[in-house]
């Protein structure tokens, strides 16, 4: 994973000369419509600050497993001109529309079709160069702005990648209990092995964690073992916490529901997931391992 994002990193280096700008502003009006806000906040670190924001489709307290699509956001696709998407199988309910406006003046740029792919940082990459690419190809004007911006981009997930691999290498294998399977590569690209599956019945399209291996877990909370639950918004440890005291609780988004969007967003967003789930593992503050920052 990392020698890819290396690959990557390297490649848009090499393929997209220096860039040499004027603090001149992506500046048109073109209606941009990104299909989720982790989108948006990359898009926002290719564009910002002078660039007005992109739409987001979906709310970010939706759920993408079993999402449709209302009347007014069908009319907020059908007035874009520049779509930014993940694909068929991570947003059936794009798929139709995407095919029905081909022929169209819109433009409909598919970015990684990998379920839960924006969590992860050599994902997220990929994402901003196809990105990158049909903004350049929108904006000509503004190609080493925007080549800058990515080379930016890239550098900033790079280094939170070693950070918090770093801050993480003694916890390899400290157990947590995760309710969606949605943190599962971000965890483990970072080095941490130990996500205890925990999914109840309500898991929107992913199969529930069966009876046993259920029951494994409590016992493993119970001996004090597994001391940290990861939730979202729709999957809720609080009735495991009050038979299990010592459980700790943290609450992450997948879909940046409390981060701003800024040029800088995307990082903050995995960034303070990142921390709270450290806080949650050991106890202790990531603060007081600031010592490790690259
Ligand atoms: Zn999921």
């Amino acid at each position: 994973m990392i020698q890819r994002l290396r690959v990557f990193f390297i490649s848009a280096l090499v393929v997209l000369a220096p860039a040499y700008s004027q603090a001149q502003p992506v500046n048109t009006n073109t209606q941009v419509l990104v299909s989720i806000k982790p989108l948006a906040l990359i898009y926002a670190a290719l564009t910002a600050p002078q660039a007005p924001a992109a739409n987001i489709l979906v709310p970010a307290d939706a759920n993408l497993h079993d999402f449709s699509l209302s009347i007014r956001q069908l009319d907020t696709v059908s007035k874009a001109d520049l779509i930014f998407w993940l694909g068929p199988k991570t947003e059936p309910y794009l798929a139709e529309l995407a095919q029905r406006f081909k022929q169209s003046d819109q433009q409909w740029v598919l970015l990684q079709d990998q379920m839960h792919g924006w969590l992860e940082p050599d994902v997220a990459a990929e994402i901003a160069i196809t990105m990158a690419q049909a903004l350049v190809q929108r904006y000509p004007a503004h190609k080493s702005q925007i080549e800058q911006r990515l080379v930016d981009f890239q550098r900033s997930i790079h280094t939170l990648e070693t950070t918090w691999q770093g801050r993480f290498a003694s916890l390899s294998d400290t157990p947590f209990l995760l309710g969606h399977s949605a943190f599962e590569h971000l965890t483990h690209e970072l080095g941490l092995t130990g996500a205890v599956e925990y999914q109840g019945s309500h898991s929107h399209g992913h199969a529930p964690t069966g009876m046993q291996a259920m029951l494994s877990a409590q016992k493993r909370i119970a001996a004090g073992e597994i001391r940290c639950a990861v939730e979202e918004p729709d999957v809720d440890f609080s009735r495991l916490q009050q038979r299990f005291s010592q459980l700790r609780i943290v609450r992450l988004s997948p879909m940046a529901a409390d981060t701003q969007v800024t040029a800088g967003g995307y990082v903050d967003y995995l960034d303070s997931a990142l921390a709270g789930l450290y806080q949650c593992l050991t106890g202790q503050s990531a603060a007081n391992k600031s010592t490790m920052e690259q």
